[in-house]
């Protein structure tokens, strides 16, 4: 499974908030997100990179910076999304436990307001650790032991969460014959809805002979064509925001929370929004003058 860390529960929210404020306020305005959860709003985050030392620069960017502008973001939506994900590299480099310490503290604003986060695993991650920094997420029987799977079923479409980790701070990644078996198997079994696939890799290199993409991306593409429910494959690791399909299935490269490798690259994160029929994906960009910020995106799913 992706960890997935579920809302504080209300007593420990309620605990902290009156530590921190001894004010009473407070119950109205949880309340009332505790009610007012989107069942079709979704927000997607993906390369964090986050050091633990908060004051860490790359590229002359301030990880946490970022990743507390766009936690601030969601916290804004007018509805409160029935879930945030954050698409691998939470860590900066090596996936160290201080690395993710500072990421749960930094995405702990998310799960006060009631939303759960579901983590995937990039290759600047290393599941051991994770696993180990992060006990309290991981699920009492994870579909495979050897990679974090998991389904995250939504109002109008579910979610498949994938691990495509292959070797920790090395560019490309893997999912292996076990994951993709048991992918199709899993994506079979839930035909009724639109399916929506997220792994960290790019499926298919963003340039001629430019490595660092799945290498099994060709199999994993061979998976979800044919299976007609299949609507989208959404992705990150290469920091760069880009919308593209493949025989009308739509691969959504989200933008980095953090650094962009290029100079002319975005960052910021995504607000989703699922009907029957597709999604409304709007870029919140750190940059608010960036052409792109604010942009909606209408994706028309493919038929069945
Ligand atoms: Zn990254």
């Amino acid at each position: 499974m992706p960890l997935h860390l579920p809302p504080l529960t209300r007593r420990t929210f309620l605990r902290r908030s009156l530590a921190a404020t001894a004010s009473l306020l407070t119950f109205p305005r949880l309340r009332a997100a505790e009610s007012d959860a989107d069942p079709d709003r979704w927000a997607l985050l993906s390369d964090p990179h986050i050091a633990a030392d908060r004051a860490a620069m790359k590229s002359g960017i301030n990880m946490t910076e970022h990743l507390e502008a766009a936690v601030r973001g969601v916290r804004a939506l007018a509805s409160r999304p029935a879930g945030v994900f954050v698409n691998g590299d939470c860590a900066l480099l090596k996936g160290l436990a201080e690395d993710y310490a500072t990421f749960s503290a930094l995405v702990a604003p998310l799960r006060e307001t009631g939303m759960p986060l579901h983590l995937t695993l990039g290759n600047h991650d290393d599941r051991d650790i994770f696993r180990a920094s992060l006990k309290a997420a991981i699920p009492a029987a994870p579909p495979l032991a050897s990679r974090h799977v998991s389904i995250v079923e939504g109002a109008h479409a579910n979610w498949f969460l994938l691990d495509s980790l292959d070797e920790v701070n090395k560019a490309p990644g893997t999912l292996g014959d076990e994951q993709r078996a048991w992918l199709a198997i899993a994506l079979d079994a839930k035909p009724a809805k639109p399916a929506l696939v997220m792994v960290h890799h790019n499926p298919v290199s963003s340039a001629p002979g430019k490595k660092g993409a799945l290498t099994d991306g060709d199999e994993l593409l061979a998976l979800l064509l044919p299976r007609r429910h299949v609507k989208a494959l959404f992705f990150g690791h290469t920091h760069t925001w880009r919308l593209t399909e493949k025989d009308g299935l739509h691969l959504v490269n989200l933008p980095a929370v953090a650094y962009p490798f290029g100079a002319t690259e975005v960052t910021g994160w995504v607000d989703a929004k699922l009907t029957e029929r597709g999604a409304s994906l709007t870029l919140h960009a750190h940059d608010t003058q960036h052409a792109a910020h604010g942009k909606t995106t209408e994706l028309a799913w493919r038929g069945a």
